[in-house]
């Protein structure tokens, strides 16, 4: 499994003339790039997206460049773009379009298929507007960079335009970056290529790292199973972590933990942003996903973002500080099902998306980390009594916490740290019956049986018997 990194180098300062020259190589490159866009579009986006890469580039070629075989390709790059365009910049703005349009119909396929992301319209067909170009190998050379030689400044050697039109390899200063070392020394190979960008008038390198990683084979038996359980409302997780002695059948509750503090302000913040969004949609009457709500939705989605980092890197820190530990999470099950009111609505939106983010997130931080990730279906979880299995309810007496109190025997525990333990339990029978072999999911059929036969189980819980109130 790869895992790859970008470091962004700052070009620092070029002469006006080697700016210039830069700019000069970027607007043509995306020239050169719409016209693709454009002749994906006509020639039949299904088309050329159900083509491989190297496929499509030989078909986007034959339609646009005259050669022996195809003296009269379709759509003459010479009739867009006057300057004559080299072999490798033009390759490298195909593969950008492809991998674009690409994108954007795996994007659509989603977006049909999971509801909106709040506040995101229905993708549109790729429209470039910030450019970069990923040279092809041949066309930079970085080994300056990679020297350790104390300089603060390295050259990189990058292909540009000249204004008569030449193309040509030209020196461009860049400050030495000492994350470039770091990433190195534990383990990751630069790759051979970079990638030109333009933030308003500043040019920078974005140069990938890439390191594989084996993956580590999910334990059968792990010795820590760590139970998370994403309410994101109250608590942004709770989480239980619980040691398994599987001589004797048998786990104990170490520790439960909760996130919140810190990030729940930022949820606080997110929240009043969705009421401003509210307010303005009641004034104007209009969706609060159109479009003068944008700046208010990037806030908020950028603020969702942040809180999911954050709250991945703990679940991952958790998770690291102990041996031989799987983190479990409940399947999400998607956007779809119940539709509530429409003010409920976004934030039922909200909430999946955060969840999503945070699984995600604790997947990838767990392929660099080397723990693992498993799952459960969620569904009696918060709805069963941990301790004896029957049906009750969540309350809140106090309207903060919510409590579980179970109809059958009385039990009162905070409603989150009792998800955990059904969730524990579910998985417990799953590693106990399958040792962990078959599907990785545990199907809600499975909870069913093993709430009956978990006596193992209960009875060392009873014994650490938690409450939380
Ligand atoms: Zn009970």
């Amino acid at each position: 499994m790869k895992v790859v990194k970008t470091v962004l180098l700052k070009v620092y300062e070029p002469n006006k003339e080697k700016r210039e020259a830069l700019d000069r190589i970027l607007s043509l490159y995306a020239d050169v790039l719409v016209f693709y866009l454009e002749v994906i579009r006509k020639a039949g986006i299904y088309r050329v997206v159900s083509l491989k890469k190297e496929q499509a580039l030989t078909f986007l070629e034959s339609i646009t460049i005259s050669t022996k075989a195809h003296p009269d390709p379709q759509f003459p790059i010479e009739e867009k773009i006057k300057t004559p365009v080299q072999t490798n910049i033009r390759r490298s703005a195909i593969n950008k379009a492809y991998g674009m349009v690409k994108s954007y119909v795996s994007n659509l396929k989603n977006w049909y298929k999971e509801g909106k992301e709040p506040g995101h319209n229905k993708p549109s067909y790729p429209d470039p507007k910030n450019f970069s170009l990923t040279y092809y190998a041949t066309d930079v050379e970085l080994q300056d960079i990679f020297l350790r030689d104390g300089k603060e400044f390295h050259f990189v050697r990058l292909k540009v335009l000249s204004e008569s039109g030449d193309y040509r390899k030209r020196n461009y200063p860049v400050k030495v970056y000492k994350r470039l070392f770091e990433l190195m020394d534990s383990g990751y190979i630069p790759k051979n290529t970079a990638t030109l960008i333009r933030r308003d008038k500043d040019f920078y390198l974005a140069v990938t790292l890439e390191k594989t990683i084996k993956r580590k084979k999910k334990p059968q038996k792990p010795e820590t199973v760590i139970n998370v359980d994403l309410n994101v409302e109250r608590n942004l997780a709770c989480i239980g972590i619980f040691e398994t002695d599987w001589r004797k059948k048998n786990s104990k509750l170490k520790k439960i933990n909760f996130i919140n503090g810190e990030l729940l302000r930022l949820v606080k913040k997110r929240d009043y942003l969705l009421h401003q969004v509210r307010v303005k949609q009641k004034l104007t009457g209009r969706s609060s996903t159109r479009e003068d709500n944008k700046k208010l939705w990037k806030k908020i989605n950028n603020l969702n973002r942040d809180i999911a980092l954050k709250t991945a890197k703990e679940i991952a820190k958790i998770t690291k500080e102990c041996e031989n530990a799987i983190v479990v999470f409940e399947k999400l099950k998607g956007l779809r099902g119940e539709k509530k009111k429409k003010s409920r609505e976004l934030n039922r939106k909200l909430s999946y998306w955060l969840r999503k983010k945070i699984v995600d997130r604790v997947q990838e931080i767990s392929i660099e980390e080397g723990f693992n990730v498993d799952f459960v279906y969620p569904g009696w979880t918060s709805r069963k009594c941990s301790f004896c299995g029957t049906k009750g309810e969540r309350f809140s007496p106090s309207g903060s916490t919510a409590l579980f109190k179970c109809p059958g025997c009385g039990y009162t525990v905070n409603a989150d740290v009792n998800a955990v333990f059904n969730q524990h339990f579910l998985y417990l029978s799953h590693l106990l019956k399958a040792g962990g072999k078959r599907e990785s999911v545990v199907s809600p059929g499975v909870s069913l049986k093993s709430s009956r036969k978990r006596t193992q189980s209960k009875g060392s819980l009873k014994s650490n018997s938690y409450v939380c109130v």
